[in-house]
């Protein structure tokens, strides 16, 4: 049987951790040629090599560009391009800072929007019209609930994803006609994550912890009580399973959506 990104080539941006290196496998073990991506130690960038090989990735670069570099992002696209043609662009890569918006310092904010945001924006601008011609591409950009609702102390954060959710609704509306359904024809969705299990919650999980005596499991119990209402964390794999089947040929009309996994959270 042949796997289903058999000869596609996979951009996931982030992918040295957490949600990215979950999509990244995931899309591995369908086959898919793997841009891995990220800044990380050479321990981290070997574990996750291992990781992509052993899902069954035939082939995996890794590229360190900063994606707060626009420079860097266009020679890194520049250089896949002449290695592959990209077929699967992940947009994931993500920072957090916390604080209230009075307080976020001009380097907050242009840290926050030119790696949440504008990254994804260079990445598709590259990527796509390649997409479009060949007939087939994925974009999948990983959002956020805060992509769809607000909370507090997050407006950076906040600003990056509802604007990242804006920006794929109008890619996917522009790029809509492409290919068809044989070729599998090219779509832009968001996918909207509550509290997943990763590095990047820890700031947080570590705060309310220490409000309530130090006690790691009940600061993420709390967490999770003021906005998941399942009350259960995500495991950056379900994320993974849903980005793969965004790439699948059966979701060749899904485009322009922005699609929570949050426990619920977006639904009250
Ligand atoms: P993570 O901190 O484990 O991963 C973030 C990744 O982004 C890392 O691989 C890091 O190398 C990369 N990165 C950060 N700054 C970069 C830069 N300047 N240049 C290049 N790469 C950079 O966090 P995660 O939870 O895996 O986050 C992945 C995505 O999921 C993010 O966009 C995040 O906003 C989103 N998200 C996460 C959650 C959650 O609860 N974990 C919820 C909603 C959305």
């Amino acid at each position: 049987m042949t796997a289903l990104l058999e000869g596609k080539t996979a951009l996931v941006t982030g992918s040295v951790q957490g949600i990215g290196l979950a999509i990244a496998r995931e899309l591995a073990g369908e086959g898919a040629r793997i841009v891995l991506h990220g800044l990380a130690t050479p321990e981290q960038v070997a574990h996750a090599e291992a990781v992509l090989h052993a899902a069954g990735a035939p082939e995996v670069r890794f590229f360190d560009a900063d994606l707060r570099d626009v420079a860097a992002i266009e020679a890194m696209m520049d250089e896949i391009a002449r290695w592959q043609a990209l077929d699967i662009l992940v947009n994931n890569a993500g920072i957090q800072r916390t604080v209230p918006l009075a307080e976020a310092t001009p380097e907050i904010w242009d840290a926050v929007l030119s790696v949440n945001l504008s990254a994804a924006f260079h990445c598709m601008r590259l990527a796509l019209p390649g997409m479009a011609e060949r007939g087939y591409g994925r974009v999948v950009n990983i959002a956020s609930v805060h992509g769809l609702v607000a909370s507090t102390n997050k407006a950076p954060y906040v600003a990056s994803k509802y604007g990242l959710v804006g920006l794929s609704r109008v890619a996917a509306l522009e790029y809509a006609g492409a290919g068809s359904r044989e070729s599998g024809g090219v779509t832009v969705n968001c996918i909207c994550p509550g509290w997943t299990e990763t590095a990047i919650i820890e700031p947080q999980v570590v705060a309310r912890a220490a409000e309530m005596g130090g006690d790691r499991q009940a600061g993420v119990a709390s967490l999770l009580a003021e906005k998941q209402p399942s009350r259960r964390l995500s495991d950056p794999s379900e994320i993974g399973a849903l980005a793969l089947w965004l790439c699948a040929p059966v979701a060749h009309n899904v485009t322009g959506t922005a699609i929570p996994v949050d426990g619920g959270w977006t639904a009250q």
